[in-house]
């Protein structure tokens, strides 16, 4: 996910609700909390929030940390809960408790969605759970990852086959742990959305703009859909780590025209006997440059997935999309039940989580959080709980 999104909820951070369910779920949670922008995190001990029916009570096993976070922490981008608050929105981990309705999750191993849609209410009956204006974002609307528990609602929870009961323990032939499967919440599951909607495929060509966390991930997704992919970025360790892991073509951007990037791409696939129409063109970059790029290498049927986010504007002739018979179009978050899916592949091995996420403890989140910041770190951190 990459912004905040205006609308407001009034859910409660602790819960007060009834005294019988405060008492059955008496765990003490550690967690780190946001009190205010560019505040360090501090660590707060507090009882986990009263689970409503529907309700589950994770213990985390690991939680990445998405550039949203940094907006929250260091960019003045509201959260839709009032401060303090416990970032975090890729969450894995597994089931300890659970409310009344919710009884069949209680000790299985699952992905939090990053974005939870009511279910119920007309958006969502019609397929749009993206826009539900009920929905709940952990880190956002409620407490989110970055502790060693986080309540959430069990509607939309993916549920992780083959788990032994090590959060740490490989899951299938995938070599990937349950800690680690926390990025499919956003940097997998966001670019499977975008892949979706474009209606990439089999002989298709991919055009991702950013190679960086969610691009990375959403050039594995293409290249597993049986699609052609180019990985664009300015940063050579990215790109070399892309060619051995579903990137066909590479191609640093730095100081380029999209004009020759169009036309070095249109060479290449005109070689190979390629698409030279209708490429699949996603901006993973979330920069005003890589979205300038990648509207350039707009060609005729093109579908252009805006899934990166910055404040910055563009300078576009929109009338393009017109002479190309093009579509741009955003995408927030992803639907529940665009997951398993995308677990699927993972834990068949076809996309890697392990050579593009490094695992940190979760004590040094204020390290982690600067280190992102100031672009030092290749990969993208997973926090681990350590916090006694
Ligand atoms: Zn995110
Ligand atoms: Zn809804």
């Amino acid at each position: 996910m990459m912004t905040n999104r205006d609308t407001t909820t009034n859910e409660e951070v602790t819960a007060t609700g009834d005294a019988d369910a405060a008492t059955r779920n008496a765990t003490t949670v550690r967690a780190f909390e946001m009190s205010a922008g560019g505040e360090p995190l501090r660590l707060v001990s507090r009882p986990a929030a009263a689970l409503g029916g529907g309700d589950v009570l994770v213990r985390v096993a690991g939680c990445g940390v998405c550039h949203t976070d940094l907006g929250f922490l260091f960019d003045r981008v509201r959260t839709r809960h009032a401060l303090p608050l416990t970032l975090g929105h890729e969450i894995s981990g597994v089931v300890e408790d659970a409310g009344d309705a919710a009884t069949d999750w209680v000790g299985a191993a699952v992905v939090v969605p990053a974005v939870i849609p009511c279910g119920d209410c007309d958006v969502c009956r019609r397929g749009r759970g993206n826009i539900c204006p009920t929905q709940v974002f952990p880190g956002n609307d409620l407490h989110g990852g970055f502790a060693t528990h986080v309540v959430v609602p069990a509607r939309g929870l993916c549920r992780v086959p083959g788990f032994t009961g090590d959060v740490n323990a490989p899951l299938g032939k995938s070599g990937v742990a349950l800690a680690d499967l926390s990025v499919l919440a956003d940097a997998v599951s966001t670019p499977w959305q975008a892949i979706q909607r474009s209606g990439l495929g089999e002989g298709g060509l991919a055009v991702f703009v950013g190679a960086g966390g969610v691009g990375g991930f959403g050039v594995q997704l293409a290249a597993a859909v049986g699609a052609a992919v180019v990985a664009l970025d300015i940063d050579d360790a990215r790109l070399a780590a892309l060619a051995d892991h579903g990137a066909d073509l590479t191609i640093n951007v730095r100081d380029r025209a999209p004009r020759d990037v169009r036309k070095e791409i249109a060479a290449w696939a005109r070689e190979r006997a390629l698409p030279r129409t209708e490429w699949k063109i996603f901006e993973t970059s979330g920069t005003a440059a890589g979205q300038t790029l990648a509207f350039g290498l707009l060609n005729h049927g093109a579908y252009l997935g805006v899934v990166g986010f910055t404040l910055d504007k563009v300078d576009v002739r929109l009338s393009n999309l017109m002479a190309f018979d093009a579509r741009a179009e955003g995408t927030w978050g992803c639907l529940p039940e665009l997951y398993p899916s995308a677990l699927e592949l993972i834990l068949a091995g076809r996309v890697k989580i392990a050579p593009f996420t490094e695992r940190h403890p979760m004590s040094s989140i204020n390290d982690v959080f600067t280190a992102l910041r100031e672009h030092r770190l290749q990969r993208r951190p997973v926090l681990i709980p350590d916090m006694q």
